[in-house]
């Protein structure tokens, strides 16, 4: 049974929307279309959150949407969708639009995956293609009116993450849904419903034949939901990190390792609740770390010099991830630096230190020294005399260096 609640009531004003989106919505209704805000963002707003991203959905097709906005751009194969770009203080933000997703029809492979959605319906339609009952809550500007087609409200107001139809099925047909089910709990404090928490155990292998470029995509909202550690935890309670991150297993078995890993996620938690930026790679240097560590004294032991030793470690690592996880290149870089340069902290002879020190990745490098050094992974001495090296002149560095045995 379909509900239509007064947005008002439920702390959905018109003034929370973002301007694009809103005008989204009414251009496409003016043209003839339904058009409503969808998704995270009602969810969000219901919360008392500030939503990270405003989606439309509407009857119009893709093709009519690009009609009504001239600036926009038809995105995806396997599910296409319209971008509405908008300028706003300086820089562009977009608007995703898409169209009413109609029931069944859409292509499986053999285990279920729907490979393609590009078949259209009606709105109902739609709010039973979408996830969770949180995520089905449609917004009408122009009415003010939240239409919740599958109890989305009460679920909400429970705290439960409900999934639409049957879990099973649902997480066959895409097997994402698994680790958004995951990062939607712990970054919204819902408690995953018992019937769509059970098959998730039973259907984690399907998380293999995911692409490993939409692998990384979901790792990353993870690991940038706020909850990253609860996020891991709730991964390896019901095995899913055996797909994304297998080593955890290895490095939840040392307290050191646990203590590092745990100490980098809280600090980026700490950083994105104070709206800082967090650097990914850092992020992938720290998760990854014990893997290159553990290979990189393996070589070294066997008569490696420490340099190249830890650049084939890198490499090995890296070949190893890249079937799991696509790390795109702009943040490989980063953490590739990031390793690089540990063992030259170690170097405090001559001019390097002051060479070290003027590298650009310097402080993000230094950062992970000293977590290194906090968990005991490193000499506290060393983080210590960098620590101090960084805040005195020339003379005193010089000195520094001389004392240095
Ligand atoms: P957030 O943006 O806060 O991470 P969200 O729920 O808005 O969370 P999006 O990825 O922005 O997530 O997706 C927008 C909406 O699209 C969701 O709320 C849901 O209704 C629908 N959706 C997204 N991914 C799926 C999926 N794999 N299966 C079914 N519906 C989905
Ligand atoms: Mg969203």
């Amino acid at each position: 049974g379909k509900r239509v609640l007064h947005a008002k009531h439920y702390g959905v004003r018109r003034e929370d929307i973002h301007s694009g989106a809103l005008k989204v919505c009414d251009r496409l209704q003016e043209a003839g279309y339904e058009a409503y805000v969808v998704g995270g963002a009602v969810r969000d707003l219901m919360l008392g959150k500030s939503p990270k991203d405003f989606d439309v959905a509407t009857s119009a097709t893709p093709e009519q949407v690009r009609h009504v906005f001239n600036r926009s751009r038809i995105i995806g194969r396997r599910f296409r969708i319209v971008h509405v770009p908008f300028y706003e203080r300086g820089g562009e933000e977009i608007i995703e639009v898409t169209t009413f997703r109609g029931a069944g029809e859409a292509p499986t492979d053999e285990s279920g995956r729907i490979l393609r959605d590009n078949v259209y319906g009606s709105l109902e339609d739609d709010a039973l293609r979408r996830d969770f009952t949180v995520n089905a809550l449609y917004y009408d500007p122009s009415r003010e009116e939240i239409l919740d087609f599958h109890h989305g409200v009460d679920d909400l107001e429970a705290r439960r993450l409900v999934m639409i139809g049957d879990p099973g099925i649902r997480y066959r047909e895409d097997p994402v849904r698994m680790l958004r089910a995951i990062r939607l709990s712990a970054k919204l404090g819902l408690d995953i419903a018992p019937p769509t928490r059970k098959p998730i155990a039973e259907c984690a292998g399907l998380l293999q034949n995911i692409p490993s470029a939409r692998l990384f995509d979901e790792m990353m909202k993870l690991l940038l939901s706020g909850r990253a550690w609860d996020c891991l935890m709730a991964l390896k309670a019901d095995g899913l990190h055996k797909y994304l991150f297998p080593v955890l297993d290895q490095l939840l078995k040392s307290p050191q390792t646990t203590a590092f890993l745990q100490k980098a996620l809280a600090n980026t938690d700490k950083r994105l609740a104070e709206d800082k930026p967090v650097s990914a790679g850092f992020l992938f240097a720290a998760l990854l770390w014990h893997e290159v560590e553990a290979a990189w004294q393996k070589k070294q032991a066997a008569g490696e010099y420490a340099v190249p030793a830890l650049m084939a470690a890198m490499n090995e690592v890296e070949t190893s991830v890249e079937k799991r996880l696509a790390i795109p290149n702009r943040y490989g870089a980063a953490m590739k630096e990031i390793w690089l340069l540990q063992p030259r902290f170690e170097q405090r002879v001559g001019s390097r230190p002051f060479r070290l020190f003027e590298q650009q990745r310097f402080r993000a490098a230094y950062d992970f020294l000293a977590l290194r050094g906090e968990c005991g992974l490193v000499d506290k001495e060393l983080v210590e005399w960098w620590t101090q090296f960084q805040y005195c002149d020339d003379d005193t560095r010089s000195a520094m260096i001389a004392r240095v045995t």
